[in-house]
């Protein structure tokens, strides 16, 4: 078993990320973008439901809990959605109205324990049409480790002015980022963030660290702590590209405490995308980027081990596996 010390511990895995120490070669060129990194591939699943007037086509690229889901709604009179509404296990998903129909975006949450929830949708003046759509359940790894506290304790180690302050302002800033919510901006295929895929740490990875200490030469036990792994790690070594996944408004540039540099893309409808860690910006706040636009490269800002991509991805307050997007085709 590992023994880590408590400073070790703040340093490294605040957010349980963790990457192989890496070399650190200079810049890459930066070749023109293709969506997925070569060799890798991306499942796509659909499902289809008949109801009153309509039809229901859902897409992911797994239905289970963390993923993805794209909704399209076709109606049968061929009319816009106007006044259609979408719900997945009770919550109702922003409809994006298209000539004969609509579509939305809905996460999975990453801690569904049902095997079947329910999927509501009803067209302006006709029925609520129900169907259970099946789920497949979570499989996040869980990884186990050990940590000697030694003589410290947690209440002892605070931290310093300087960070307490960087903290408020980081909350703050993401803060104010979140509370200005764009319309939609998303439109087609979602690109692969970097132009290589290796997965270092993967998406709501638990960590487990039985904890223990010496005193008096007795080992004494403490209560495990629990980390979950709110995102994707993608190799990348300092400098390399990072990508914009689809189109949307840069919502925060800017350096926060955890986060490192951190760019956070508004898509739209409440889909945000977050790159974190980053060594440098390609972009600048405010700015409107296309899918697969250089936004940045990566880096090992904030609080890191080695240089590392940590894909952030949330829906409608939902937290997903960002990955899970690829699998996803937005009418246009
Ligand atoms: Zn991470």
């Amino acid at each position: 078993m590992q023994k880590i010390t408590l400073t070790t511990f703040l340093i490294a895995f605040v957010f349980a990320c963790s990457s192989a120490q890496q070399a650190e070669p200079k810049q890459t060129p930066v070749k023109s973008k293709s969506r997925l990194p070569a060799n890798y591939k991306v499942p796509v699943k659909n499902k289809s439901f008949e109801g009153e007037g309509s039809r229901l086509i859902l897409t992911a690229r797994r239905f289970a809990p963390g993923e993805a889901v794209l909704l399209q709604l076709e109606s049968r009179d061929g009319k816009p959605c106007a006044d259609c509404t979408i719900k997945l296990n009770g919550k109702e998903i922003p409809v994006v109205t298209l000539p004969s129909g609509g579509w939305g975006i809905a996460g999975i949450d990453p801690d569904e324990k049902k095997t079947e929830i329910e999927l509501q949708w009803q067209l302006e003046g006709l029925a609520v049409n129900s169907q259970i759509l099946k789920i497949a359940n979570a499989d996040f790894p869980v990884y186990h480790s050990t940590l000697n506290l030694g003589k410290y304790s947690e209440a002892g180690h605070e931290k310093k002015k300087e960070s307490q302050d960087h903290l408020k302002l980081s909350w703050e800033l993401k803060k104010n980022a979140y509370a200005q919510s764009d319309a939609n901006h998303l439109g087609g295929s979602f690109f692969h963030p970097r132009d290589q895929h290796k997965i270092t740490s993967p998406f709501w990875a638990k960590r487990v660290y039985a904890r223990y200490r010496v005193k008096d030469g007795k080992k004494e036990k403490l209560k495990p702590l629990e980390r979950i792994h709110r995102g994707t790690d993608l190799r990348g070594f300092e400098g390399t590209p990072v990508y914009a996944m689809n189109k949307g408004r840069i919502a925060l540039a800017a350096n926060l405490y955890y986060e490192g540099n951190f760019v956070l893309i508004d898509h739209g409808n409440k889909v945000y995308t977050g790159y974190m860690h980053l060594s440098r910006f390609e972009v600048q706040q405010g700015e409107i980027v296309e899918a697969g636009q250089l936004i940045g490269r990566c880096g090992s800002t904030g609080v890191v081990t080695a240089a590392h991509l940590h894909l952030f991805t949330m829906v409608h307050g939902v937290v997903i596996d960002g990955l899970s997007l690829l699998a996803l085709t937005v009418p246009e």
